[in-house]
């Protein structure tokens, strides 16, 4: 495997620039290097490994993909570009983010390579093509603390006034959703002389998309326990969040 990889490297290397792909004034270029060819299994896209084989959750047989961390608008999610800065449509700063290489004909969308090349229908040169990928967004989306949780779900806590905590919910693409059977609540707010103090405060749902809990004096520096059960047969998991600073929102620049 070793040296299947080291030989793509070594083709992919000298081959620099590969072709851009152009809608309206947007090119993307690809990573050059190529990113090496991993595999992962088509019903569980958490599961990516460095050479062929069956899934160890299900026993699906891998398929091969190629992986790129690229940087890219949290809105704008077509920008894609090889370095930080901020997009240009929004001015928002760009977030890293994994997403999945192939390259297509700008006139055969059914042609899909995993390699640069020439489409075998017209000729024409492959162009690259990147896809939002599961998991590929571990990025907070609010200036809090993100976690992967069990069931592939996505959590976010934020801490952005005295007294208020956030809870927001994301699915395996990062995007917020409200499962129904979720209940959560703060169990423990630790003093900033370091004594924890039991409390019962359940995050409530609002209709700005999160779930709020209000624990009245408490300001940053905040280190508060929660318990969150995310679907009503689950467990309730147990989570510490820490809060060195009040969370912030990311900053939305003045497009110039
Ligand atoms: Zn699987
Ligand atoms: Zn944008
Ligand atoms: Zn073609
Ligand atoms: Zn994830």
């Amino acid at each position: 495997m070793l040296h299947r990889r080291a030989f793509l490297l070594t083709l992919a290397a000298p081959l620099v620039g590969w072709p851009l792909v152009g809608r309206g004034a947007a090119f993307q270029a690809a990573p050059s290097p190529l990113p090496p060819v991993a595999w992962s299994c088509p019903m569980h896209p958490e599961v990516v490994v460095n050479e062929a084989g069956k899934c160890p959750i299900c026993g699906m047989t891998l398929e091969t993909l190629r992986l790129a961390l690229v940087w890219t608008c949290p809105v704008h999610t077509d920008i894609v570009q090889m370095q930080a800065g901020s997009c240009r449509r929004c001015g928002r700063d760009l977030i890293r983010v994994t997403k999945a290489l192939s390259f297509t004909c700008p006139v055969h969308a059914a042609v899909v390579s995993l390699d640069p090349g020439r489409c075998p229908r017209c000729r024409r040169t492959l162009v690259a093509k990147y896809s939002v990928r599961p998991h590929g967004d571990h990025n907070p989306k609010h200036g809090g603390s993100f976690f992967m949780v069990s069931n592939n779900w996505h959590l976010e806590v934020t801490h952005p006034v005295t007294s208020v905590f956030r809870l927001y919910v994301y699915d395996n693409y990062s995007k917020p959703f409200w499962p129904p059977g979720l209940t959560a609540r703060i169990t423990e707010v630790v003093s900033p002389a370091g004594a924890p103090a039991p409390v019962a405060v359940p995050f409530a749902r609002t209709t700005h998309g999160y779930y709020e809990a209000r624990v009245p004096n408490v300001a940053a520096p905040a280190t508060i326990a929660a318990k969150v059960r995310f679907e009503a047969h689950d467990e309730e998991y147990h989570f510490d969040f820490i809060f060195p600073d009040y969370s912030k929102e990311p900053a939305i620049r003045p497009k110039r």
